[in-house]
């Protein structure tokens, strides 16, 4: 749309939808190896850049002011942390500044706690929301079925609605797509908490195994979970046991679990997204795979891909679907 283009968009919000669960969180740093994230130094500024914009466009910003504070668990995450900080490449995401013990009455944290820099999350039901609405009659409630689509030379055709071309963008539901059967796709579910937690009013999302995002309101979404084998999107006992446990070991006060949720990410077997043109019908195309990155990558593989589509400018090697389909 910011390319002057006219785009229709079909969906079923019936339909499993990952960013309905999604805790919305972009974190430039992966703390298990203390490395930053894939392409942060571009995907970062580039997310916060996209959804600042969205306070000029449509009246709204989806930016909530809450960098992530990790909890350090044991003296090994504290002294990786601090080492990390002295090798330079990180020293925009992550500083040396140790939070003695904040939110004393709140989290047990013997150890301290440092927070991440260029982090935050993003409301994500507030952005689907505003585009839906924004698009007006070119947002079709629907069921995309590829029996309706035809091919032509033009471009497509899909229930009396013609396009120079079609992109598929539906989440883990794309793993059965006949246009692409050669993409690994995998489906990876995730469960969430909403929480109720008196008079608590961090500043932060709060990090330690799990994560406590704050929703305003007393309320917090807490997760989440991790399954490759049990897909669908019902919540579990198992799922709620496990984050609860997390929580436990450093929440020190009350807190009354509201609603449970589950969805599945679109994950690919080399964790990069899926971008771009079908070899053989360039009028079919691809945006899928963000995996559990979705906040981060978008809008910086939007942008990319329309510049492809647009100006023919190539795409990253690591997103490209090309590298699924030549070997
Ligand atoms: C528990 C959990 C927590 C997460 N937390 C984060 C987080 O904190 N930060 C982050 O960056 N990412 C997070 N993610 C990942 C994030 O949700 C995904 O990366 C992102 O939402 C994927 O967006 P998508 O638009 O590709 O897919 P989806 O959000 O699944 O959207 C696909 C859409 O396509 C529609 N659709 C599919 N097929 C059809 C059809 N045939 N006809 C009509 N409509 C159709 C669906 O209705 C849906 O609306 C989380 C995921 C989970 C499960």
């Amino acid at each position: 749309m910011k390319e002057g283009k006219t785009i229709v968009v079909v969906d079923n919000p019936e339909k499993s939808s990952s960013s309905n669960v999604a805790g919305g969180i972009y974190n430039p740093v992966v703390f298990k190896r203390m490395a930053k994230s894939w392409k942060a130094d571009a995907l970062v500024p580039f997310a916060i850049d996209t959804y600042k914009s969205f306070e000029q466009s449509y009246g709204m910003n989806p930016l909530w002011d809450v960098p992530i504070m990790k909890i350090f668990a044991n003296e090994g995450e504290k002294k990786l942390w601090l080492q990390t900080w002295n090798h330079g490449e990180m020293d925009d995401y992550i500083t040396n500044k140790i939070l003695e013990d904040p939110y004393p009455d709140h989290i047990h944290n013997p150890l301290g706690a440092s927070v991440v820099l260029q982090s935050g999350a993003v409301d994500v039901s507030k952005v689907r929301e505003t585009i839906r609405t924004r698009l007006a009659g070119n947002y079709i409630k629907d069921d995309f079925k590829t029996e309706d689509l035809k091919l032509t030379k033009e471009g497509i055709e899909w229930k009396g609605v013609s396009a120079s071309k079609v992109i598929f963008c539906e989440g883990h539901l794309g793993s059965n797509n006949p246009y692409f059967p050669k993409l690994p796709l995998r489906q990876t579910k995730g469960e969430v908490l909403i929480i109720e937690i008196p008079d608590f009013e961090p500043k932060h999302i709060i990090n330690r195994g799990c994560f406590i995002l704050p929703l305003g309101n007393r309320l917090f979404k807490v997760g989440a979970t991790f399954e490759w084998k049990d897909i669908n999107e019902t919540p579990t006992a198992k799922g709620r046991e496990e984050l609860q446990e997390k929580l436990n070991a450093f929440l020190k006060v009350p807190y009354k679990v509201i609603n449970q949720q589950a969805g599945v990410r679109p994950t690919v077997v080399d964790r990069r997204p899926l971008v771009g043109l079908h070899a053989e019908y360039p009028q079919v195309g691809i945006f899928n795979g963000l995996g559990t990155k979705g906040i981060m990558l978008a809008p910086y593989f939007a942008n990319e891909f329309v510049q492809h589509l647009e100006k023919g400018t190539p795409l990253t090697k690591e997103v490209s679907i090309t590298r699924f389909e030549r070997g």
